[in-house]
């Protein structure tokens, strides 16, 4: 296996190299191939994971949760005790500071943003009343965070995103100094796409933002919270409603989680955890909203995980499925692409995804090559704001949904066309 460096390779070098991956890459599309690292999707057999909690119930079942409401009536507005339970042990926060919303933390984020933008948080003006609203986006991130902010028409603001964590030097200059900007996305673990986890320095840095607009929330996704690869190399972070409280903000943030990627993704339970204030802030506009979620939902998850050890295991499981999938794309990347400098990928210990750096201008070119010989991969630039990557460089692998047969093909397919775009980039 040649592992020169290509930009040490003469013009000749380069052209029969050219070739010959062209020759390679025409056998893969004789091969007809469909396979999909586009979403972070669990596969089949995770989903199988979570099938018990189909024989939950029967029709004999009692349906009464432990206060005694019966969960196929209405009422209940911000969840059954059981389950805000199981979902603050799962966002390490106090039961009494969570409310239990629908199978979609992302439905839960654009509804927090929504309420800002009609009503405003705790009286203050609702953000569709003013001229400007800016909103920082660590990139590469999450591309439905971004969509959603783009599509209340606020002004998006590029944050590098570092090892561990955003830019904070940056961030505290937009945060401390310009009214107009009133929140941030934070994927604070096992970030999608780099898989990176925030540092307590950063954490606490986050915390002790002083804001010059009253109502700045930091928006704290923690969908990755549990969701570790190996036992015995994880990340764990602070517990960031804990620290804003200690630094004199509690109402500073709106932290996320569900059982998406715990049970079932059409299926699980959302939740929102933050201040007693902005509880009850949101219950005055909720309860207009809906009588009340899907308590069965909620009953049967916790009957079917019981605790957080029952997630616990649960998460042992996806892991076993997840971790070969993951490390077949990252030895493939590393025999097929070592040494010869033209990307870098990330090795995540939890979440979904590996995120890759191509040479500056090739990410699309890349991404486009592979559709052809059917690998279909994230759109390019989906990472950062507005789809568009200053760089056109970084490429979302997502390796949860294929076999680990399939992943051995589509990374190597996916290699070649980063070997192939890189030379005609050089050649250029
Ligand atoms: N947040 C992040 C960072 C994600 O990566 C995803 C899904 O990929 C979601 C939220 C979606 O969460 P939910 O299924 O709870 O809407």
């Amino acid at each position: 296996m040649m592992s020169k460096a290509y930009a040490s390779m003469s013009r000749e070098e380069l052209l029969s190299l050219k070739e010959e991956l062209d020759k390679e890459f025409q056998g893969y599309k004789e091969k007809g191939l469909k396979l999909d690292m586009s979403r972070g999707k669990p596969s089949i057999a995770q989903l199988n994971l979570s099938m018990g909690m189909m024989d939950v119930f029967h029709s004999e079942s009692d349906l009464k949760c432990e206060d005694g409401t019966d969960c196929r009536n209405y009422g209940v507005l911000d969840g059954i005790p059981e389950a805000k339970r199981l979902l603050a042990s799962i966002a390490e926060v106090n039961p009494n500071n969570i409310m239990i919303f629908g199978n979609s933390s992302l439905n839960v984020m654009y509804d927090t943003v929504a309420r800002a933008y009609m009503f405003g948080l705790l009286g203050h003006t609702p953000w569709c009343k003013l001229d400007k609203v800016k909103f920082l986006c660590p990139a590469p991130g999450y591309d439905r965070h971004f969509k959603i902010t783009e599509t209340f028409g606020f002004d998006l603001i590029t944050i590098p995103m570092h090892e561990d964590g955003p830019d904070m030097d940056m961030v505290e200059e937009y945060v401390n100094n310009d009214p107009a900007v009133k929140g941030i996305w934070c994927v604070p673990k096992y970030s999608n796409p780099q898989g990176y986890s925030y540092s307590d320095e950063v954490v606490r840095r986050f915390a002790a933002l002083t804001p010059a607009a009253e109502d700045f929330r930091i928006f704290w996704d923690n969908a990755y919270s549990v969701h570790h690869l190996y036992e015995d190399k994880r990340d764990e972070i602070l517990e960031i409603l804990e620290e804003c409280a200690k630094a004199g903000h509690p109402d500073m943030v709106f932290k996320f989680t569900s059982t998406s990627k715990i049970s079932f993704p059409g299926s699980g339970v959302a939740a929102i955890a933050t201040s007693d204030a902005n509880m009850a802030d949101i219950r005055k506009y909720m309860v207009v909203q809906t009588i009340g979620h899907d308590k069965l939902n909620q009953l049967r998850h916790v009957r079917f995980f019981r605790d957080r050890y029952g997630v616990e295991a649960q998460m042992r499981r996806h892991a076993d499925i997840l971790r070969p999938k993951f490390e077949m794309v990252e030895q493939t990347l590393e025999d097929e692409l070592g040494g010869l400098e033209i990307g870098t990928w990330t090795k995540p210990l939890g979440g979904y995804f590996i995120s890759f750096d191509a040479l500056e201008g090739c990410a699309k070119a890349i991404v486009a090559k592979a559709k052809e010989a059917g690998v279909v991969m994230t759109g390019a630039g989906a990472t950062f704001p507005y789809g568009k990557d200053p760089k056109d460089s970084n490429i979302r692998i997502a390796p949860s949904y294929p076999t680990v047969e399939e992943l051995a093909v589509a990374a190597k397919l996916f290699a070649l066309c980063v070997k192939l775009v890189s030379v005609e980039k050089i050649l250029e």
